[in-house]
């Protein structure tokens, strides 16, 4: 099969042909019809030698859709032909967190060794993926997989921030979206359907500005040295209940501490490498900080139905296996609106 594949620490992905995977007891295999690209591929193939720890060469991909294409041995829950999505950051399956369906913090997957595909298992991007459990697959049901595939990360992530930040965002208050970009700008939609903030969304960039209004920010703000001075006037000088950032970079990372409210929520989904100093003489009174990764299963079943019902949507630019790498250019350089997918 055809894959696009890390190959080496410093180059570029490139498309390659090896063996189909066979699916081991318990297992499933997918034939992929979507996979979405998150900068956090942009991250990792960043890294210096010394601080890659995906394994190589790494097939990408975190965000997967397919159709079930073959079952291994013993596997029960999932049938052939089954449109799927798949739950990315796999965990035991057995551990407190797991239980609850927080598989995105397990506390036995580093030991186990286990990880997420394409952040160290097989990735997406690729003819076909070996999924380890049928847990972490989604039934899609009627949602077109090239629309929906991204709602495995740029979805699912910001809603498991938002979720967790809903007793902050109660009628009158507002949301701040710093980087309206693919998880960004599903973000904002996210917000605008399951809360009454007022939204309002901060980029560098014109174009994602546009975007963000154009999927629900109620007030859009050039990213920089007066947005702070911007939010608090928005907000009758109170600031923010809860800052969504999404770039996680120093100067944004200060924009947030300083455009948040008394007893407000910033939420750190960006991994920018920036740090927020926290404590009674840097953060307003009561102002809490997290630092959220991806989300659970049942959070990934929600924001499918929200899909589903048309709440949201995620603005997709379509590439072939072949157009990866430039897609992949695309995402680096900042000229990507949305979220680029890859349909093999
Ligand atoms: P993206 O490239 O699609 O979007 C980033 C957006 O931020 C772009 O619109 C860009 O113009 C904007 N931006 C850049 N610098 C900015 C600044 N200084 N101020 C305001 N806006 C700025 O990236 P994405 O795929 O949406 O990922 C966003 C971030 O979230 C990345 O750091 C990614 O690695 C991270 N991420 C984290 C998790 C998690 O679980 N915590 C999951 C997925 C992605
Ligand atoms: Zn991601
Ligand atoms: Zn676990």
């Amino acid at each position: 099969m055809r894959a696009l594949q890390y190959r080496h620490v410093g180059s570029t992905p490139e498309v390659v042909e090896i063996d189909t995977p066979e699916p081991g007891p318990g297992e499933v295999r997918l034939r992929i019809t979507a996979a979405g690209l998150c900068h956090s591929d942009s991250f990792i193939m960043g890294l210096p030698a010394e601080q890659y720890i995906y394994g190589l060469p790494l097939t990408l991909g975190h965000e997967g859709a397919g159709i079930v294409d073959k079952l291994g041995e013993g596997t029960v829950g999932v049938s052939v032909g089954d449109s799927v999505a798949v739950y990315g950051p796999w965990g035991c399956g057995h551990c407190h967190a797991c239980a609850e369906g927080n598989e995105n913090y397990c506390t036995n997957a580093a030991a186990l060794g286990i990880a997420p595909p394409g952040l160290g298992a097989p990735g997406a991007m690729a003819e076909y993926l070996i999924v380890d459990d049928p847990r972490h697959l989604v039934p899609l049901g009627d949602l077109d997989p090239v629309e929906s595939v991204s709602l495995t990360d740029a979805g699912v992530t910001p809603y498991h921030a938002i979720k967790s930040s809903l007793a902050k965002l109660y009628p009158g208050s507002t949301a701040v979206v710093i980087g309206a970009g693919g998880l960004g700008h599903v973000a904002i939609q996210i917000l605008r359907a399951i809360t009454s903030a007022t939204v309002i969304a901060l980029d560098l960039d014109e174009k994602k500005l546009a975007l963000a209004t154009e999927v629900g920010a109620h007030q859009t703000i050039v990213s920089g040295p007066d947005a702070v001075a911007a939010i608090r006037a928005a907000t009758g000088g109170v600031g923010a209940q809860a800052v969504f950032d999404f770039v996680g970079a120093q100067s944004t990372l200060d924009i947030a501490r300083e455009a948040v409210a008394m007893d407000g929520i910033i939420q750190i989904v960006g991994i920018g490498g920036g740090i927020l100093p926290t404590g009674f003489f840097s953060t307003p009174f009561g102002a809490a900080v997290q630092a959220p990764y991806w989300g659970s299963r049942s959070e990934l079943i929600e924001v499918l139905d929200l899909a589903r019902r048309g709440a949201i949507k995620v603005y997709v630019e379509r590439f072939t296996l072949d157009e990866g790498p430039a897609a992949y250019a695309r995402l680096h350089d900042g000229t990507m609106s949305g979220r680029g997918v890859v349909v093999p």
